[in-house]
Formats: structure tokens, C-alpha cells, sequence
């Protein structure tokens, strides 16, 4: 039987074992995750085991990063579920706080990133980004490790932390990691287990429609022309959607007309789930499980 890694609660602790590491000239990789784990947060695990001597993956479900009437609440924690998961993939350390240890009473900071957050998720979800950016801030300096892997599942989260790390001057490098699918093509999230059976039958058309928005644009189609098509198949499979958008894959900015190189991003609603997804273009061969 494998052991369960260590797991610490307090920032003292997380510190105190991370100073032992580099004493002894280890280096760190870091995997912020909110629990509630499945392949795709195992293989961010795997890429910062092949680059780090010591692996850290914190489980945090940050409250500052939900809206009023968001899930926070009913978020799906597993937290030995989860500790299993992680001693398998060969994580050193587990940091896993409380809620007082990462926002104490009087807490009173805010990391705001601008320009890439007042559109896409950021339009759709306001403070969710200010939240994001918050707790990765703290996270990167509560930690110091060498570098942090993020999926690119999240693609405009990705760029704002690259971002804040850069205008903050934060010594760490940030690594994207590729998208977990399942066969039929649906990002793994945990949020997917909130999806009905007849939901789940549906949701691969997200990822069908962006990719073939992909595949279209390579081909010359135009932006707008594409965007329309892909609205008009997902309103059809009966999802509610929130944004398709083909964007400038560093700056998020819009692009019209035929493009070369881009990111197609999606947000849409089945029943009560939201969920996004986003594909390069030209579109890379799939990564499934
Ligand atoms: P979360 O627990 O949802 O906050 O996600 C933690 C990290 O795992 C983030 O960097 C996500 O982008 C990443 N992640 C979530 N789902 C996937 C996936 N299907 N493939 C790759 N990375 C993912």
C-alpha cells in the first residue's frame, strides 16, 4: 500500500518543509489545485514530477474566487479521496489550509489583474479573477517553489497568472499543461459530475463544435462566419451559451476575418453546469485518456 503524502495546514509548516528541501538543493514544482481530483489535475502532477525533485499540490477551495450564487457551497471535496490520488502520482507534500489560514479575519488585499480579465469568463463571472489571482499570489509566495503548473483546461486563467508573475516580478516560472479529455472528447473538470446522464450525453458537442471551429479556421473560414455556425450548433444541442470567441492566443485580444494562429474559447451552461472549454488553432492532435 502506498503512504498518503504528508499534509500540512498552516503556511509555518508548508515553509518549514520546503526550507528543508532547499537546503539540501532540491528543487520545487507546485500544483494548485481546488480537490476534488481526477486525470487531468493528476497529469499537471506528472508534468511537475518529471521537471522538480519535490512536488507540492495544495487543495484549496477558494471561496473569494465565487460569486453570491455560485457553487461554493456545493463544490465537490473528497479530501482522502483526493490524498489517495495524490500518493499514487508521487506528490512530496500536501498543502491543504483552512479557510483562516489563507484569508484571516481582517484580511484586506486584493491582486487585481487588468486588460485580460474584463472579458470571456471574466465578463461572465465578475471578481472571479481578482479572487483567482489572490490566492495564486499567495500560494507562489507562501510556497517559492521553482516554477507552477496550470492546465490550460482554465486558458485565460493561465495568462493571468502568467501575467501577475510577471508584473509582480514573482521568481517562478509558470508551465501550461495540455487539456485532459475524456474518449468522447469532454474536458475532464470536476464540475462534471454535477451533469445529469442525459447532460453528459450532450456535453461532448462543446468540445466537437470548438474543434471544428478550429479546423474551419485553418481551412481560411472567417471568425465571425465560424463563431455564428458554432452558436447556432450548441443552441441546437440545447446548451445555453455564454461565449464562443477566437481570440489572440497571448493577449486574448479579438480577431476578425481569416487567422493563422488564435485560440477558440467557449463558456456555455447544460441545465445548471457551466462549462468551458477552448482548443488552438490550427488544432493540435487530441490528448484523450
Ligand atoms: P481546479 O481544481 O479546477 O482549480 O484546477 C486545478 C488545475 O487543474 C488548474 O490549473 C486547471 O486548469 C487544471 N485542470 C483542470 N482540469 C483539467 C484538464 N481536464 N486538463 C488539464 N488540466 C486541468
Amino acid at each position: 500500500m502506498i503512504s498518503k503524502p504528508t499534509t500540512v495546514r498552516t503556511v509555518a509548516d508548508l515553509r518549514r518543509q520546503i526550507a528543508a528541501w532547499r537546503k539540501a538543493g532540491e528543487t520545487v514544482g507546485l500544483v494548485p489545485t481546488m480537490g476534488a481530483l481526477h486525470e487531468g489535475h493528476l497529469s499537471l502532477v506528472a508534468l511537475a514530477n518529471s521537471n522538480a525533485d519535490r512536488v507540492v499540490a495544495s487543495i484549496f477551495v477558494n471561496p473569494i474566487q465565487f460569486g453570491p450564487r455560485e457553487d461554493f457551497s456545493r463544490y465537490p471535496r473528497d479530501e482522502q479521496g483526493d490524498l489517495a490520488k495524490l500518493a499514487k502520482a508521487g506528490v512530496d507534500l500536501v498543502f491543504a489550509p483552512e479557510t483562516a489560514e489563507m484569508y484571516p479575519q481582517d484580511f484586506s488585499t486584493q491582486v487585481k489583474v487588468s486588460d485580460l480579465t474584463e472579458d470571456l469568463c471574466g465578463a461572465a463571472r465578475p471578481n472571479h479573477f481578482d479572487g483567482v489571482a489572490t490566492v495564486v499570489t499567495k500560494l507562489l509566495l507562501q510556497c517559492a517553489p521553482d516554477f507552477a503548473v496550470f492546465g490550460e483546461k482554465d486558458y485565460q486563467q493561465l495568462l493571468v497568472i502568467k501575467r501577475l508573475v510577471r508584473d509582480l516580478n514573482i521568481p517562478v516560472d509558470i508551465v501550461g499543461a495540455p487539456i485532459v479529455r475524456e474518449k468522447d472528447g469532454l474536458a475532464l473538470s470536476s464540475r462534471n459530475a454535477y451533469l445529469s446522464p442525459s447532460e453528459r450525453k450532450i456535453a461532448p458537442v462543446l468540445y466537437q463544435t470548438i474543434l471544428e471551429v478550429a479546423g474551419d479556421l485553418a481551412k481560411g473560414r472567417g471568425c465571425d462566419d465560424a463563431v455564428v455556425a458554432a452558436r447556432f450548433k450548441l443552441d441546437a444541442a440545447g446548451f445555453r451559451v455564454n461565449y464562443v470567441a477566437v481570440r489572440d492566443p497571448d493577449t486574448l485580444k479579438p480577431l476578425s476575418g481569416p487567422v493563422t494562429r488564435a485560440r477558440v474559447l467557449t463558456a456555455a451552461f447544460l441545465g445548471k453546469t457551466r462549462l468551458i472549454d477552448n482548443v488552438a488553432v490550427p488544432p493540435p492532435s487530441t490528448t484523450s485518456r
